[in-house]
């Protein structure tokens, strides 16, 4: 069977193609799209038994070469970087599925260093960055050069998206990671994770006196130093980058073949997926492209609303929120540095699932790509025609985003997307009642479950009600320590005596970081940022100031 070579190009257009390598090490593109692959390539017509009992690392190597070619990353190169990236999972299964119901499953995907689903991504994104930088500078040493290539990872977290960069970079030659984050203002247990990392490259950056949007706009500020950035080779660990999709697909993959018999045999099996920046649930689409059966995808938002609003009306805008309600913005686009549409100053809705608290989505512009080419008026069927023009109407829309905050893509665009997703909106409340509810499990219960994954929950029981033999796979995105206030609220001891959450849902692994020093430095404003990585670059020694904390 001969395919022709992945390659991959910009949504907004431009007729350049690039190799994988370069898509990822370029992350955004310089026209502002996202990286997508010139074809969805084909499965061998057996993977159905030929896949059904492989473990998660060698199902991987099957998916991810399909979009890879060999002459970017040797098989024995991707087999290595993939065992290499899955190491580091507590389960043998990597991502167990777990059941909670007659047809209702949970697919865990929080074994990971860092307890939440955004390591499957960033473990193998971390290991890519060390193969194609160390393949780079052997191949600068073997010509005599002087010059190695680094990259200086910078980065601002609220909390979670910075430890999973963390533990996916931590050890990585040639590449150094600055994290930023308000001083005392994230939790005990988030710091904990990542200033006990002992590593020489990690660099956890408290910025005294700021809140999270101060963090993002220094990162945002660095990025666009044209001076600063070249000089140390800035690097995004972004949201959008191409390698983590591509890793996030082949959990679907794995859940399919975890499901009962009955299950598969049925064909009517139904994901659910706990949605912020798209990348996920975007990942998931990818899977029903290639042709594994499913029926539709969930997209489940919290109150932060914008896709479960376009699902339903066609209209992709951007809700006007009074100043006075802004609260902590969002992370997920945060490791970004670079801007793909969130602007500082807007407003997000602080919910009990912060990981999804978002303004614009930032790789729905991926789906938004392929809505366009599947519904353009005359298809040429030539396909660099049909690409440009599909390319042509998404450069419209996003530059009606831009300038109006919202876009109306018509009729047209919300029937395609039905078909392959429905949209679920879930309140705070819910959130918490779907926590109680779990834990409230009888036969396949209890079970204590994060409020990301509560909100997938909860979508996927009113998603039921639409189609009620169906199976369903709801993704779960994190494990509960990680977002304990919101379990707290929900188990509080008025209503749960008996719950203890250190004693049952703390692992005992997170207990230990209490005891290990935190290395953090504590620095004064975007000149402190400056200092601090200048310094670092210059193999000037900094002292980062230590403390144990109790979580
Ligand atoms: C990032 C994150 C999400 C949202 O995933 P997207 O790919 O941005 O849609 C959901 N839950 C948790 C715990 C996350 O960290």
């Amino acid at each position: 069977m001969s395919q022709p070579e992945m390659r991959y190009f910009s949504t907004r257009g431009g007729s350049e193609t690039l190799s994988f390598e370069d898509a990822v090490l370029t992350g955004l593109a310089p026209n502002g799209g996202l990286y997508i692959p010139t074809h969805i390539p084909e499965l061998p017509s057996d993977w159905q038994t030929k896949w059904s009992n492989l473990s998660f690392p060698e199902l991987s190597f099957e998916i991810l070469s399909l979009f890879i070619p060999q002459s970017n990353i040797s098989e024995n190169d991707l087999k290595q970087i993939i065992n290499t990236s899955y190491s580091t999972f507590r389960h043998e299964k990597t991502t167990p599925l777990r059941q909670t119901g007659e047809k209702e499953f949970v697919l865990e995907l929080w074994h990971g260093p860092t307890w939440a689903f955004k390591d499957v991504a960033l473990q193998f994104l971390g290991e890519l960055f060390r193969f194609f930088l160390e393949r780079r500078n052997s191949q600068l040493e073997k010509d005599g050069k002087e010059e190695r290539e680094e990259l200086t990872v910078v980065g601002a977290t609220s909390g979670d998206t910075g430890s999973a960069a963390i533990y996916g970079l931590r050890s990585k030659p040639s590449v150094t990671i600055f994290i930023l984050y308000p001083d005392g203002r994230i939790s005990p247990i988030q710091e904990a994770q990542m200033a006990t990392v002992e590593d020489e490259n990690v660099y956890c950056v408290a910025v005294q006196d700021s809140d999270f949007d101060t963090c993002q706009s220094i990162v945002k500020t660095l990025f666009s130093d044209k001076e600063f950035n070249s000089k140390h080779r800035l690097g995004a660990i972004n949201s959008i980058n191409w390698a983590r999709i591509l890793a996030q697909i082949v959990y679907y993959f794995s859940a399919y073949f975890q499901l009962p018999k009955e299950a598969r045999e049925s064909g009517d099996i139904q994901f659910s997926v706990p949605t912020g920046n798209f990348g996920d649930i975007l990942a998931g689409w990818f899977a029903k492209k290639l042709g594994l059966p499913m029926k539709h995808l969930v997209v489940a938002t919290n109150e932060n609303d914008i896709l479960e609003r376009f699902f339903r009306t066609g209209k992709y805008e951007s809700e006007e929120v009074p100043q006075t309600q802004k609260g902590q913005s969002n992370e997920t686009a945060l490791v970004n540095g670079s801007s793909d549409g969130q602007q500082a100053s807007s407003a997000v809705k602080s919910t009990h699932s912060p990981a999804m608290d978002i303004l614009l989505s930032s790789n729905f512009e991926r789906l938004l790509y392929f809505l366009a080419l599947d519904t353009l008026d005359s298809p040429s069927g030539n396909q660099e025609q049909d690409r440009s023009k599909a390319q042509e109407k998404l450069n419209g829309w996003m530059t009606e985003l831009k300038k109006n905050g919202k876009v109306d893509l018509g009729e047209k665009i919300k029937q395609a997307a039905g078909n392959d997703f429905w949209s679920e909106r879930v309140s705070d409340q819910q959130t918490l009642e779907e926590i109680r509810k779990y834990y409230k499990l009888e036969k396949y219960g209890p079970y204590v479950v994060d409020p990301h994954t509560a909100v997938g929950l909860a979508a996927t029981e009113r998603s039921q009600k639409r189609s009620p033999n169906s199976y369903w796979v709801t993704l779960s995105t994190a494990h509960p320590a990680k977002f304990s206030s919101a379990v707290e609220l929900a188990l509080n001891s008025k209503q749960f005596p008996e719950f203890n959450f250190r004693d049952t849902v703390l692992p005992e692994e997170l207990k230990k970081l209490e005891q290990l020093e935190k290395r953090v430095h504590k620095v004064k404003g975007e000149q402190g940022v400056r200092d601090l990585i200048e310094k670092v670059k210059k193999g000037e020694k900094v002292v980062p100031g230590e403390g144990k904390g109790s979580i």
